[in-house]
């Protein structure tokens, strides 16, 4: 039989619907390989065990009674360490939230709780999601499985090396301007963004507001499409959730058949800064979705160019205005010497609980939205902001989805970025503007660069609501690579 921790979430859930292990046995399995591996990667930041254990025996007691099980019960899942989970610590990767334990599940959670998943913890991240690389983590780096002296790509990086070290089938990320789709780009995983009002933002901690969107990380499409399903839809806890029926994300998985769909490959993602390898993978995988029957033209959206500008003015105000409730008051850290005013106690608590990046964010925002400052810089990012959401449905009135690659390099040495924040910023290039519009859009990997036998994604991006698009070329270029290489890219990762 297979290692419990090297299957795919479809079939751990039929192999213990089938009664071939028990949901005990691949919980089990993933805390022995948390055990043995994750010292090299420091994905978990909490390990629920005891949580996930009493789970998996449920799942396991419901199905010994013939209780209706859903698609994913017993499966397990790492969650970011931004989703609230009752009783159990969410730090946002920062000092300033040390010790605090939420006195409420986030929707995300409460949903993949619902589906009998079986959470087994918390995963590191770029503190309040600010990074590409997870090492802005007041608790140290995650490394990536593929060679553990490079990053894992951020913010969710500790998502995808759980997913990628195989310490979880499956995991949840959020995205802001490339968090779920970069970390899946440089790990070998898939990981999707879903449009902005698709999964529930209650109770995740907020970094963007306007930008933020949850989506899950997995080993293949279908494994993707179906913790998306799980968590997708309209909750009335989130103002911007949006209230329609879902598209069958698992049917367009499954769909595998892209003749007559149109893609557009967005002219403006290529050349300077972009590694020869990753374009190559790119092309080529360009040229099996010409075979599998798509159409594809090139086309340009010159908007795109001005996204990380916009962006960095965008996402700095609101998180400036976001993580002002972290004052030393409400939650965590508070310090105090017990002789301070309250303006003190709030200045050394911010002092003391937040990075570099976190503090560079808070003073580029205030700054930004100042009087005075507010329409030349926040107000001109705006309008940057709809002439992007112009070139997405210029273009979408053309194709059926666009394809770029995801991220323009592989995963670079940890500690050769991070004093450079423009430098670390571009590896989002691709990916903001997907954000910035609200569409969404998702990586799947396309092979190994050549220079340095990493891997490499490609991004499909899909209009508002019609994410199922994406799951549908994915699906279908996934089947094709893997045929060629007799297994998914992962199954090349050395041994942890
Ligand atoms: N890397 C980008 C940033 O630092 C995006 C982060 C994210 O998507 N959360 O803001």
């Amino acid at each position: 039989m297979t290692e419990l921790t090297r299957m795919t979430a479809v079939d751990l859930a039929a192999g213990i619907k089938k009664k071939e292990f028990s949901a005990v046995d691949v919980a089990k399995a993933h805390f022995d390989q948390i055990a043995a591996v994750d010292k090299k990667l420091n994905a978990f930041l909490f390990i629920d065990e005891d949580g996930a254990m009493a789970q998996a025996a449920n799942v396991d007691k419901k199905l010994a009674s013939g209780e209706f099980l859903g698609p994913l019960a017993g499966v397990p899942v790492a969650v970011k360490d931004i989703f609230t989970q009752k009783d159990i610590p969410t730090t946002c990767g920062s000092r300033i939230l040390e010790n605090w334990r939420p006195p409420y599940d986030s929707t995300v959670v409460s949903r993949m709780k619902n589906a009998d998943m079986v959470l087994l913890g918390k995963v590191n991240m770029d503190e309040f999601a600010m990074g590409s690389s997870t090492e802005t983590s007041a608790y140290g780096p995650t490394t990536n499985p593929w060679d553990t002296s490079r990053i894992p790509g951020g913010s969710s990086g500790g998502s995808s090396a759980a997913v990628a070290g195989f310490l979880a089938p499956l995991a949840v990320g959020t995205d802001t301007g490339g968090s779920i789709r970069q970390p899946a780009a440089v790990t070998g995983t898939v990981g999707v963004k879903p449009t902005y009002g698709g999964i529930s933002r209650y109770g995740i901690v907020a970094l963007a507001s306007s930008l933020d969107q949850a989506g899950p990380f997995a080993r293949t499409v279908l494994d993707a499409a179906l913790l998306h399903q799980a968590i997708a839809g309209y909750d009335p806890l989130d103002s911007t959730s949006i209230n329609q029926p879902i598209p069958d994300f698992v049917a367009a998985a499954k769909h595998k058949d892209i003749a007559g769909m149109k893609l557009g490959i967005v002219k403006e993602f290529a050349g300077e800064g972009y590694q020869a390898g990753v374009l190559n993978r790119f092309n080529e995988a360009v040229a099996i979705l010409r075979n599998l029957g798509a159409e594809i033209v090139e086309l340009s959206c010159p908007s795109f160019t001005y996204a990380l500008a916009a962006y960095y003015l965008i996402q700095p105000s609101e998180c400036s205005s976001n993580l002002a409730r972290f004052d030393g008051m409400r939650y965590g850290l508070r310090v105090d010497d017990g002789d301070s005013s309250v303006e003190q106690v709030m200045a050394a608590t911010r002092a003391a609980g937040f990075g570099p990046e976190v503090k560079r964010r808070i003073i580029i925002g205030t700054y930004a939205l100042s009087s005075g400052y507010y329409d030349a810089y926040y107000g001109s990012a705006q309008k940057v902001r709809r002439l992007i959401a112009d070139d997405f449905n210029a273009a979408f009135s053309q194709v059926d989805a666009l394809i770029s690659p995801t991220s323009p390099i592989t995963a670079f040495k940890i500690g050769e970025k991070l004093n450079d924040p423009m430098a670390m910023y571009l590896n989002d290039i691709c990916t903001i503007p997907v954000n910035l519009a609200g569409v969404g859009g998702m990586s799947v990997p396309i092979g190994l660069a050549d220079e340095d036998n990493l891997p490499a994604g490609m991004q499909i991006m899909a209009p508002v609501m019609c994410d199922d698009r994406m799951y549908r070329v994915a699906g279908a270029l996934e089947s094709a690579l893997v045929s060629s290489w007799g297994g998914l890219l992962l199954d090349k990762a050395p041994r942890l």
